[in-house]
């Protein structure tokens, strides 16, 4: 059975009863006015302000509370039933459309925009017409059925209806909504002095017959006081301005003060009166509201402005750090820079058969890979911001990826005299699903900053075990460690804690680290107990839950490729490059490999060179002088060259890879070439051509 919902009764809600309660109150005090103040065509019609109020502010639903209210105010004024339940249902009907059309429109209570008072006057304009119009048809037919009383025109009701939607409404709706506000000392004194004023003005104008001196007429002293409402105050005061003069006006017309030597009945004085103030009401509550929305603009105008200076500010300082960086950059591409260039002067002095001459090329090869993994994290920190750096995932066992990172890091643990220990789980696997290169590269980098930031003699853990569903990888030191402070911001980009240590980096393994482990759902923190205190990296990765498929075994570390044989015999290399020494010495490499090298540095004499010399294999340099190696590749294969062409070249990004690939490259390498990987390209190419 379906659930029915409970029955809710407006009635039974406080909102309702107090609706009721304030029609009511309204009823009462429009015919005790209508009583005191005068017999005459002007209608008091507070209620329907107090109606369209109580329903904008509660909400339409609340309709029957100002049914009933009407009815027990008419009821009490002993009317005829059937008038009775025309006037009560048409009070209810206006103050529901009037609510009902703001509420469409989107009116806000607050009155400050210029929209919510021209809806709110053309609301007044035409609800203000449903009780007269619905009062004098229950009129006629009641007086049809024999009724008695004379009716009230349809003009004065209107009027009567049109001055209470558009200056009592406004006023309850205004101070109900908002009913709390701050203001300073000072603006309560002005606020006091600028209503003085403007009801001194009032009483003046309504309770003396007094209508102008020499000639001036006195209404014209309202303006500088409403002006100064409407500019200084806002629609609050504004409002309460507009309520409270025009009782005033009402009242000192109604009592016959400012009647004066007029012949004019206080009925007519009244209803003449109420169309003044309408229309004194609707232009200042536009001009308060005008003035608002000016300024609320001019607000939101200085927050904006306020947006791009910090905006500003903020590029500034971003400016200096890139400063900053490239500066540190400089120093650092410099560092490995200067012992490379003394090995190679002290090579050149003594020559290669000095007895230290495999320590000077390990130092060498040192210094190329430091700055070749500058560059690298470089690299990869721009691929990972512009969102390009993909991950080849698959399933992978921390353990043995870690083993392989121990491997590769221990030799540099040893030279820095480092207690190196180790704790893997036993027998357990721990299958994620990972980049393998990028899982090295994680481990690898907590390593090598742990090894970096210990002094020699200092001892390093690394341990790798089983959290809930994650794998945890602990990388401590007894190193220098890190203040509290910037144990989150060591994660940050170009962030480091004694920049000037010249540590032998840039301030973006970590960053790097931390985005490489989130592209692995994964965590990273820093912990430390502070400095010279040593630190501790630990990093969670999501253990895979399923049984997966074989996992992927870490490569075996690369052979020393200056062992590969001379196995290159006959094959012939075009080395294309517009950088003489670069081609110089890799040519040099290859002719020591056994292949048949040429050289040539621009396109023309390549493609001479490609007719005369007809390589197996040639190496084109992507910028050289005359024409780019994308065009000579497309001029090669055009004219039929069937060489393998390998892009050799400093830029590294995909789409680089697969212009060349358009172009008709076979490979594409990223300079610095290594001669692995040159090998790895190389060697097959040859054994096939053999
Ligand atoms: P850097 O190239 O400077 O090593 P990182 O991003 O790897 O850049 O590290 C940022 C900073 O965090 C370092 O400059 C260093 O001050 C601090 N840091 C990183 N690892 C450690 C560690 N194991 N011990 C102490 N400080 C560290």
């Amino acid at each position: 059975m379906p659930h029915s919902p409970a029955l809710r009764f407006p009635a039974a809600d406080w909102r309702a009863l107090l609706t009721a309660a304030a029609v009511f109150m309204g009823f009462l005090t429009a015919s005790e006015l209508s009583i005191v103040l005068y017999e005459g065509p002007a209608v008091f019609a507070f209620h329907s302000g107090v109606a369209l109020a109580a329903l904008v502010l509660a909400g339409v639903r609340f309709w029957p509370a100002i049914f009933f209210a009407a009815l027990l105010s008419y009821w009490q004024h002993a009317t005829p039933p059937i008038l009775m339940l025309t006037y009560a249902l048409a009070n209810s009907i206006q103050a529901v459309t009037g609510a009902y059309l703001l509420q469409y429109v989107g009116f806000k209570a607050s009155l400050r925009r210029m929209r919510d008072i021209f809806w709110l006057t053309i609301v007044a304009l035409l609800a203000s017409t449903i009780v007269p119009a619905m009062g004098s048809a229950g009129f006629m037919l009641s007086a049809y059925l024999g009724g008695a009383g004379a009716p009230v025109s349809f003009g004065s009701r209107w009027v009567g209806h049109m001055f209470s939607l558009l200056v009592i409404a406004p006023f309850l709706i205004r101070w109900i909504a908002h009913p709390i506000f701050e203001r300073t000392w000072r603006e309560v004194v002005e606020i006091a002095t600028a209503m003085s004023v403007l009801f001194a003005v009032y009483a003046f104008l309504f309770f003396t017959d007094i209508e102008q001196i020499n000639g001036i007429p006195m209404v014209y002293a309202i303006f500088p006081p409403l002006f100064w409402i409407a500019l200084r105050l806002g629609s609050r005061f504004m409002t309460l301005a507009l309520a409270g003069t025009s009782a005033l006006a009402l009242i000192g017309t109604g009592l016959g003060y400012a009647t004066g030597p007029t012949t004019v009945p206080a009925g007519e004085l009244l209803f003449l009166t109420q169309i003044f103030l309408i229309v004194i009401a609707v232009i200042f509550l536009l001009v308060t509201a005008v003035e608002e929305e000016r300024r609320t603009a001019t607000a939101g105008l200085q927050g904006h402005i306020d947006q791009l200076q910090e905006a500003l500010t903020k590029i500034r300082s971003e400016d200096d750090a890139k400063t900053q960086f490239v500066a540190t950059l400089a120093h650092e591409l410099r560092n490995p820079l200067a012992p490379l260039l003394s090995t190679i002067e002290l090579l050149t002095l003594r020559g290669p058969d000095a007895r230290d001459f495999p320590v000077m090329l390990s130092t060498m090869r040192d210094r190329v890979r430091t700055m070749a993994r500058l560059l690298d994290d470089l690299l990869d920190i721009s691929r990972i911001t512009h969102q390009k750096l993909k991950l080849q995932k698959t399933t992978l066992d921390i353990v043995q990826v870690v083993r392989s990172s121990v491997e590769s890091m221990s030799g540099y643990m040893q030279k820095r005299d480092l207690a190196f220990n180790v704790t893997l789980p036993h027998s357990e696997t721990l299958l994620l699903e990972a980049d393998l290169i990028r899982l090295e590269q994680i481990i690898v980098n907590l390593l090598h900053n742990a090894a970096k930031y210990t002094e020699v003699g200092g001892e390093i853990n690394l341990s790798v075990a089983r959290e809930k569903g994650n794998a945890l990888i602990c990388v401590k030191d007894s190193g220098i460690g890190i203040p509290r402070h910037m144990l989150q911001k060591v994660f940050e980009p170009f962030q480091q804690v004694n920049a000037k240590g010249g540590s032998g980096g840039l301030g973006i393994g970590l960053s790097l680290t931390k985005r490489l482990v989130e592209l692995h759902d994964g965590t990273i923190e820093a912990k430390s107990d502070g400095e010279g205190r040593g630190s501790e990296f630990v990093v969670r990765l999501p253990l895979l839950t399923v049984s997966p498929i074989q996992p992927t075994r870490p490569k075996k570390k690369e052979e020393n490729p200056l062992r590969i044989e001379r196995s290159a015999g006959g094959t012939r290399i075009l080395l294309v490059d517009d950088n003489y020494a670069a081609s110089e010495t890799l040519g040099k490499l290859l002719e020591f490999k056994g292949y048949t090298v040429r050289f040539t540095h621009d396109g023309e004499s390549t493609l001479r060179a490609a007719d005369e010399f007809d390589p197996h294999i040639i190496m084109l340099d992507i910028g050289l002088p005359d024409m780019s190696g994308y065009d000579v590749a497309r001029a090669l294969r055009s004219r039929g060259s069937s060489a393998a062409m390998i892009a050799v070249t400093g830029y590294g990004q995909a789409e680089d890879k697969s212009r060349s690939q358009e172009a008709g490259f076979d490979h594409h390498l990223t300079k610095p070439v290594g001669i692995a990987d040159l090998e790895k390209i190389l060697a097959p190419l040859a054994s096939g051509r053999a």
